[in-house]
């Protein structure tokens, strides 16, 4: 499942999915072990790490620079 939003690094509208448990493990790691992370979402688009909560880019961020490159059938 994908939910449209507009991705401040690209600077224009994209598909994002959530997270998954790598993605998660992550930002976890650099936002500490209670950070909520069920409802984090990324943008698909090749080679973007922008990540965000559902209803708002604050409290988003980057993901580290390994998740920059993602499957073409990703999805
Ligand atoms: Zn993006």
């Amino acid at each position: 499942m994908t939910i449209s939003r507009m991705c401040p690094t690209c600077r224009n509208r994209q598909d994002f999915r959530k997270l998954d448990d790598a993605e998660q493990a992550a930002v976890r790691k650099e936002k500490g072990e209670r950070h909520y992370v069920h409802d984090l979402w990324r943008c698909t688009a090749e080679g973007c790490r922008w990540y965000q909560p559902y209803l708002h880019t604050a409290g988003g961020g980057l993901l580290p620079e390994r998740f920059g490159k993602q499957a073409a059938a990703d999805g």
